[in-house]
């Protein structure tokens, strides 16, 4: 009998969905299958497939958005957030396709024209994390159908449930069933799927871990697009800030949203030596403040449990850890209940920790570190293998300018949280944060490959150079 996967409410235990495990070769074999109907229709055609498609997501907005929270744990004001989003997405990927990849005509030599147009890839894999399991997959999955791919879409073990809503709201719209094809599983699934021959590329968005060997495992295969988002270790510095209490407000935007399960998320907080005192007052008090609890609650909670208790276990672990290293605690990682995985937001610093590990901890875990002046701080700032967003807050329009060109990241904002980037313009990292494949609005480059076209209506041709004359004789 085919194994099942059981989804269960991070907040309650409950189940919530179980499903079938799927085998990956038949759901690449039916992509395949329905691909060529779908490349061949116009643009205009499945643009306006994926328009009937978001006026399903809006139409189930409540249902979906429900689902969504319990089966992440995040609030539900922040579910209906990423419902949202998921529906804002066909119309930026419509803009995106048209301003990234449209037919172009070029002006050559002799009134010859040279005309550039893109093609899509075939089938495209999908392997989507559960923080945002509906928002990050789906900013794959709408591009490529537009582009004119099919679609395997592997969600995450953890959030199996959202990934389903999604796909039936892909059918529901019309767009047919080879063509956006429901892979349920795990990692084993995951790992099979992108051994596939018969995909033509697979579109990321996970941890960096899996990142880097799915990286190893393309290696032999370098003609199949990869597009990899992964982590980040993200640095906020809050330097003479004038209003302290929206630079605290910033920072714990930045930190402890989704309880901290972002990948944009702020890591380490960077501030002047001698000067914190005030900042961390302010960051304390609305620490002390904040809700967690049951993404349904009343009052609202500012965040919910992490996705699991394994991931509870590990970032305790890990917070432990960093005290054993010499980090001195502001306020504790709690887990007031220990068969539950609701972590209380932590701040800690570890300036004095010698070799500070440069790894995500993703979760609501934000560590200090002091240094002497701006420079110190922009180096802070870089020193780690990832690239993905820093956010200067406070300082001066010159010091920003210095931030922005010296800071290594895809993201890089000022009085702004790390968190909370637009759709409508470019996502990506550099360093171990990606491979050079931003996504969100250069999503359109990855879904298609540009094919160039020298062209003429009549065949007209001669050679000025290097043919013998026909009239002269050879003695
Ligand atoms: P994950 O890497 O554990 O899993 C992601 C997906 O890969 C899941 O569907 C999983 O089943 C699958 N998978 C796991 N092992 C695999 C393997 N060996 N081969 C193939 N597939 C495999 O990530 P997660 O824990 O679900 O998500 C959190 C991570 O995602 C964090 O590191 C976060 O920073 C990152 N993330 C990045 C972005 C971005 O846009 N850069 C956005 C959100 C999350």
């Amino acid at each position: 009998m085919a194994a099942r996967l059981v989804s269960t409410e991070p907040a309650t235990g409950a189940e919530i969905w179980s499903g079938t495990v799927g085998d990956p070769a038949a759901e690449v074999a039916a992509a395949r299958a329905a691909w060529p109907e779908w490349a061949a229709h116009s643009i205009g055609y499945r643009i306006e497939a994926l328009r009937r498609f978001a006026n399903e997501v809006r139409a189930r907005e409540k249902l979906f958005a429900d689902l969504l929270a319990r089966e992440t744990g995040k609030p539900l004001w922040e579910a209906r957030t990423e419902v949202g989003a998921v529906v804002n997405k066909v119309e930026i990927s419509a803009n995106a396709y048209m301003e990234r990849t449209p037919m172009r005509k070029l002006e050559a030599a002799l009134g010859n024209k040279i005309a550039v147009r893109h093609k899509p890839h075939g089938v495209l894999a999908v392997l989507g994390p559960y923080n945002f399991p509906a928002h990050l997959p789906n900013g794959h999955i709408v591009p490529a159908l537009i582009a004119g791919n099919a679609v395997v879409f592997k969600p995450s073990e953890k959030t199996p449930g959202t990934g389903a809503m999604l796909v039936d709201c892909f059918h529901a719209a019309g767009i047919p069933e080879g063509v956006v094809r429901l892979l349920i599983g795990g990692p084993e699934e995951g790992r099979a799927l992108a051994a596939e021959p018969g995909i033509d590329g697979l579109l990321f968005t996970g941890s960096v871990r899996v990142g880097m060997a799915l990286h190893e495992q393309f290696a032999k295969t370098p003609h199949k697009m990869l597009a990899l988002e992964l982590g980040g270790n993200n640095p906020i510095v809050v330097w003479n800030a004038k209003d302290i209490v929206a630079a605290a407000t910033i920072v714990m935007q930045s930190a402890y949203l989704s309880a901290g399960q972002r990948c944009t998320a702020a890591r380490r907080l960077i501030v002047e030596d001698g000067k914190e005192a005030k900042l961390v007052g302010k960051l304390t008090e609305l620490i002390d403040r904040m809700i967690v609890d049951h993404p349904h609650a009343d009052p609202p909670p500012f965040m919910g449990p992490v996705i699991d208790n394994q991931a509870a276990h590990h970032l305790q672990e890990r917070w432990v850890e960093l005290m054993m290293k010499g980090g001195k605690p502001i306020r504790r990682l709690d887990r007031p209940d220990e068969d539950k995985p609701f972590l209380t937001p932590a701040l800690i610093d570890v300036t004095d920790i010698k070799g500070r590990p440069d790894e995500e901890l993703f979760g609501p875990v934000l560590q200090l570190v002091r240094v002497a002046d701006f420079e110190a701080a922009i180096a802070e700032a870089n020193n780690t293998r990832f690239g993905l967003a820093a956010s200067l807050v406070g300082g001066s329009p010159s010091q920003y300018d210095q931030f922005w060109k010296q800071v290594r990241a895809g993201v890089i904002n000022w009085n702004k949280p790390t968190n909370g980037a637009p759709s409508n313009a470019p996502f990506g990292g550099i360093g171990l944060s990606g491979n050079h494949r931003p996504s969100a609005f250069y999503a359109a480059d990855y879904c298609a490959y540009p094919v160039t076209s020298s062209e003429a209506d009549l065949a007209r041709a001669n050679v000025a150079d290097g043919l013998r004359d026909p009239n002269l004789q050879e003695d």
